[in-house]
């Protein structure tokens, strides 16, 4: 152990001596002096005393009792040599001096006088210990020299870094033994050569130049990264730092510095950069200087304008890149100007307040978002979300157009919970229990309706539904704002993405209506089969009365009066005319119930037209009316019907525009191509036409339109009986009239 010399003020010294007369004047001289004094009687203490702390120097008594002075003096010096100590004998012997002298004790003494404790010991003990000091610097000094060297050895061969240095030729003179161990190339091998030698230029490296250059003018340089490449050497990634060595003169003396190799940091930055460039984010880091130290090509996508302006290059700085954005037409309208656009740009950047979303002027969705990192630069990410922004508002407004198709459609729909709380209700909804969404949503139906027994019976279907996962179907009264009404429900579930009923649905249509309507079809029927059953019982009777009457009017062995004739005559008219009748109220009845078979196919309209016109003729000539047939000039020649069916409307259509007409009127029948698939064939007349405020009752069974109280025969049930049968041949009938007189028509389906 070797420790730093010692300051004169803390020097302490021990007077070895058993003459106690002499201790105190020791004493006087040593602290007059300025050292601390410490005194004891036996070599023993003295050993003792220095162990526990040891003194700067003892002044030795050489005769003293026990151990002596000079086997006292030998076991000091045999611990540390240079331990300064100086003899005093009472009695100067020159052979005790010889022996103390040779040992290593500093000077021997005769205390003859008193005075030579106040002047010549003093002395003495200064130069002992002044020579001890210089002897104890030197020491220090050259240890310190051999660890400092210890030291770099130590730390050069267990660094990761290697040390060098050149000369100001710029030729390797030293190079750390670990380079070995590091580059795989041995010490010894650099030595002498310059970096051209060593390597050949390294033409992949377009620093190295700028390097050459850097040492050329005794610069210091930091982190010079080159690649380490050649036969037979595994290739390596390696970073450099040297400072320039100059003469006290100031005469370039060469570098020293330090290398590292950085081959597995690189690879992990390239693994870096090569997944930061394959993200389809645009990713850019900038430094707390906010220069751009990389981007990859994402980013210069989201801003082609500023990249075009070649500023998405490392070193530009933020600011410049969105005055550069601005210059290249980039205000966003929400600001009044460009600098307020450039402050609230850069405020945005450099206080980060989570994701922003942007239009651009060329129409990208732009998603950007800037985090600041540990280092106070800032990490920036812009995603081009131009394809989710039309998605989602295309799915807007598909959910739009949904919505208002829910809200449409006569039905009452809705979706529940598991718990049968509301969560999506319908106008229709809304508008049957008269409520407003807001206050169906989160309800059962027990709390919107107050009817405890109704709520717990769909309670259980919603139940049913979570049970089994299947549809249901029911049928049920419910109590709405406007009272009762029959409710036909379609319950079905929505599963979750667990596959888990999660959801029910329900759709419910109101079928009051279609109650009502098949009661009412009901009755229709019942009274169609009465119809038919009376008319059937009807017509025995009045057939026998015809068929007697007919035998009275016809006898020729017992003719009737003229005058019983004319009564008999009118018995058959009358029976005739009610025979017409019951036959058409039991046709229409026939149709209503369904019973008439309709056999459809392609039917000869000009046969079939001339037929009806000659069977019609009598009744049309006895008042001269004339009926034409007009035709289309692309003539047509069938249609799809059943022919009797036809027939009869036809005939119908006929006879009522010969009976509604005036004498020597016209009927005129046309066939026309209504649409390409569709004939019509229309029956005008040249009769009065029918009252406006009449025409909507003109189909209604039995209702003649006022003419009952005419002499003109009918029923009223003609045009009802040709509606249904129109219908049944999948037809359309329909008519138009005015002063002019009246035109029906009926369309049906052209052959094919
Ligand atoms: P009707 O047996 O009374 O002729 P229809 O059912 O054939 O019964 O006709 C119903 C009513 O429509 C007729 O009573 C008549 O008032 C009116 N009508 C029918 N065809 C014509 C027409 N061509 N011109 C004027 N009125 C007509």
């Amino acid at each position: 152990m070797y420790s730093a010399p010692k300051q004169a003020s803390q020097r302490r010294i021990l007077y070895v001596e058993d003459d106690t007369d002499l201790h105190q004047l020791f004493r006087l001289g040593g602290e007059d002096a300025g050292f601390l004094v410490e005194i004891c009687s036996s070599g023993e203490d003295a050993l003792e005393l220095h162990a526990a702390r040891p003194f700067d120097l003892m002044v030795i008594d050489y005769r003293l009792p026990g151990m002596n002075g000079i086997e006292l003096a030998r076991t000091l010096l045999a611990r540390d040599d240079s331990f300064p100590i100086v003899m005093l004998s009472g009695v100067g012997d020159a052979n005790d001096a010889t022996d103390a002298l040779s040992l290593g004790v500093f000077s021997y003494l005769v205390k003859d006088r008193d005075d030579i404790y106040l002047l010549t010991l003093p002395k003495i003990i200064e130069a002992a210990l002044r020579q001890g000091e210089v002897t104890e610097r030197a020491e220090f000094a050259e240890t310190a020299l051999r660890e400092n060297l210890e030291r770099f050895r130590d730390f050069a061969e267990s660094s990761s870094d290697w040390l060098w240095e050149m000369d100001a030729d710029l030729r390797f003179t030293y190079m750390s033994p670990n380079v070995e161990r590091i580059v795989g190339v041995p010490a010894e091998w650099y030595y002498g050569k310059t970096h051209e030698e060593r390597f050949g230029p390294d033409y992949d490296n377009p620093h190295w130049e700028e390097h050459l250059q850097i040492l050329q003018e005794r610069k210091p340089f930091r982190n010079f990264v080159y690649r380490r490449e050649g036969e037979g050497i595994e290739p390596k990634w390696l970073s450099t730092n040297g400072k320039p060595i100059f003469a006290e003169d100031g005469t370039f003396r060469g570098y020293r510095g330090s290398g590292s190799d950085i081959t597995a940091r690189r690879e992990s930055e390239n693994l870096l950069r090569e997944a930061i460039a394959t993200m389809s984010e645009g990713f850019a880091l900038y430094d707390a200087e906010e220069r751009l130290v990389m981007c990859n090509e994402a980013y210069k996508r989201t801003l082609p304008r500023i990249s075009k302006l070649g500023l998405l290059e490392p070193g530009t700085k933020f600011e410049e890149i969105v005055r550069g954005g601005i210059e290249a037409g980039y205000t966003p309208a929400a600001y009044d100007s460009q600098e307020e656009h450039l402050s609230a740009r850069m405020e945005r950047f450099r206080n980060p307040n989570g994701p922003f979303e942007y239009l651009t002027t060329a129409g990208q969705w732009i998603r950007f978002e800037e985090r600041k990192t540990s280092n106070g630069g800032t990490v920036a990410i812009r995603t081009d979300i131009t394809e989710r922004k039309k998605a989602e508002n295309e799915l807007a407004e598909r959910e739009t157009l949904l919505r208002r198709v829910i809200d449409h459609i006569p039905a009452l729909i809705s979706l529940k919970d598991r718990d049968g709380r509301y969560v999506m209700v319908n106008k229709g909804f809304c508008d049957t229990f008269g409520v407003a969404p807001e206050q169906a949503i989160g309800k059962s139906i027990g709390e919107l309706t107050g009817a405890d027994a109704e709520a717990e019976r769909f309670a259980s279907l919603d139940r049913e539904v979570i049970e089994t996962g299947s549809v249901l179907y029911d049928e049920n009264d419910v109590t709405t704002a406007d009272g009762m009404y029959v409710r036909s429900a379609t319950k079905f579930p929505v599963f979750d993405a667990a596959g888990r009923v999660d959801r029910i649905g329900t759709v419910s249509v109101n079928i009051s209506h279609r109650k009502e309507t098949e009661a009412l079809r009901a009755a229709s029927q019942a009274k169609s089969e009465f119809l038919s059953s009376m008319s059937h019982e009807l017509r025995t009777p009045l057939n026998s009365i015809l068929g007697f009457s007919q035998l009275l009017a016809d006898d020729p062995d017992d003719p009737l009066s003229a005058r019983h004739q004319r009564y008999v005559q009118q018995v058959l008219d009358n029976g005739e005319h009610l025979l017409a009748l019951i036959n058409q109220v039991l046709d229409l009845s026939k149709i209503e119930a369904g019973k008439v078979p309709v056999k459809i196919e392609d039917v000869d309209l000009s046969a079939m037209l001339q037929d009806c016109v000659a069977m019609s003729k009598p009744q049309a000539d006895e008042r001269n009316i004339k009926i034409d047939i007009g035709r289309d000039e692309k003539s047509i020649d069938a249609c799809r019907a059943d022919t009797l069916q036809l027939r009869q409307v036809l005939l119908n259509l006929i006879s009522n525009a010969i009976k509604y007409n005036e004498d020597r009127g016209t009927v005129t029948i046309e066939v026309s191509r209504h649409a390409p698939e569709i004939v019509r064939i229309s029956v005008a007349d040249t009769g009065a036409g029918i009252p406006e405020d009449l025409q909507q009752h003109i189909f209604e069974p039995f209702n003649r339109l006022g003419r009952e109280t005419s002499n003109i025969q009918g029923s009223g049930i003609g045009l009802t009986i040709a509606k249904e049968l129109v219908e049944l041949m999948g037809g359309n009938i329909g008519f138009s009239s005015g002063s002019g007189g009246s035109t029906f028509w009926i369309e049906l389906p052209a052959t094919a």
